[in-house]
């Protein structure tokens, strides 16, 4: 990176701005012209006192989590012997058995703090390494557990066989539907229920703590990440948050953002993405394509395609933003990429064309 494009404030700052930045690159154009569609009140609460106006929303109190010392990193003991770890943006858990440390992914903004998180509770090494799915955001790290026994669904291992990156050790043990991990008296219990935010993306049950792990489908305070989390299977990540609730935990760890997440989190989510869905659903069908016509070269099918696509989630996200920007973090900043993948998905997934259904 050169001074010129070197973004200011805190590493979690200048991450988060980058990641921003490139999740919306491919829909500028979008932003852009959805922005008068977006209504006066929304344009209104999209302007903080703290903000240039046009910059995003305040952070609702329902986002905010326990501010992260100037370790960079925090660690709680959220139940018996397991540890809660994260720099404000990703989190992963660890368990302090009588067989040594089970880790469940690796984040690497965390890194290296993973090994001093660790050894302020304890001197044992991590002995059992477990992928929540092969995402490198989340398990970019995993190489530090270098000694231990490596978890993972067997698609994680293919995915992780295709690219073949030193930081993410193949596993040594895979399964397909179920896998127990115990240590000591300790039990986690793995999961995998078909595709859904990736191949492979697997539900961590710890039943003695009531704790479940699922990453990268509920944002306990935040919508979704950009185009419903960057997710491979947008029907099986749908269903993914009532597959979550049939389990009995009372704490969720989704990965990210700010703080822990509980039921009433995975509830809230499926709300705000079932109105999301209906939103969009309704804009496939009441969008006139003829306005398209209007703005683009009629000779280019691609500028036909974007501009209808882009004005289909602009008309969905402008009806859900006004609900949503005091309820959830960052309602202003991604539900028109979400809304953009949700009308794609409604098209190719479920069958709803619009106007480009079959030809009368
Ligand atoms: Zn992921």
């Amino acid at each position: 990176m050169t001074s010129s494009t070197a973004e200011p404030g805190t590493p979690a700052r200048r991450l988060l701005t980058r990641r921003n930045l490139l999740a919306s690159t491919g829909l500028a154009a979008a932003a852009v012209s959805a922005a008068p569609l977006l209504g006066s009140s929304t344009a209104q609460a999209t302007v903080s006192p703290d903000c240039p106006p046009g910059t995003t929303a305040p952070v609702p109190p329902a986002a905010k989590g326990p501010a992260i010392p100037a370790s960079g990193y925090l660690v709680q003991e959220i139940a018996d012997r397991v540890y809660w770890l994260t720099d404000g943006l990703y989190q992963m858990i660890f368990v302090t058995t009588a067989e040594g440390v089970v880790a469940v992914d690796a984040p690497p903004t965390i890194g290296n703090n993973i090994g001093r998180a660790i050894a302020t509770v304890t001197n044992s090494p991590v002995t059992h390494a477990i992928y929540s799915h092969h995402h490198a955001d989340h398990t970019g790290a995993m190489a530090l557990y270098e000694g231990a026994r490596f978890y993972a669904h067997r698609q994680v291992a293919d995915l992780l066989r295709q690219t073949n990156d030193p930081n993410r050790p193949l596993p040594d043990v895979t399964f397909d539907r179920h896998l127990s991990v115990q240590a000591g008296e300790d039990l986690l219990d793995l999961a995998y229920h078909g595709p859904n935010h990736s191949p492979g993306n697997i539900f961590i049950n710890l039943p003695a703590q009531r704790i479940l792990m699922l990453v990268d489908v509920v944002f306990p305070g935040w919508v979704p990440f950009a185009y419903l989390a960057e997710s491979q299977n947008i029907p099986g990540w749908l269903e993914a948050p009532a597959q979550a609730l049939r389990y009995p935990f009372d704490t969720y760890i989704g990965g990210h953002l700010t703080r822990l997440g509980n039921r009433d989190d995975v509830i809230i989510q499926q709300e705000y993405v079932a109105e999301l869905k209906a939103q969009t659903a309704s804009a496939i069908t009441t969008f006139n394509p003829a306005s398209v016509y209007q703005s683009v070269d009629p000779a280019n099918p691609w500028a036909i395609f974007r501009a209808y696509l882009d004005g289909i989630a602009a008309q969905a996200a402008s009806a859900v933003v006004p609900n949503w920007i005091d309820r959830l973090g960052g309602a202003d900043v991604y539900t028109l990429s979400n809304a953009y993948q949700l009308a794609e998905s409604l098209r190719i997934d479920y069958g709803q064309l619009g106007p480009f259904g079959i030809h009368p």
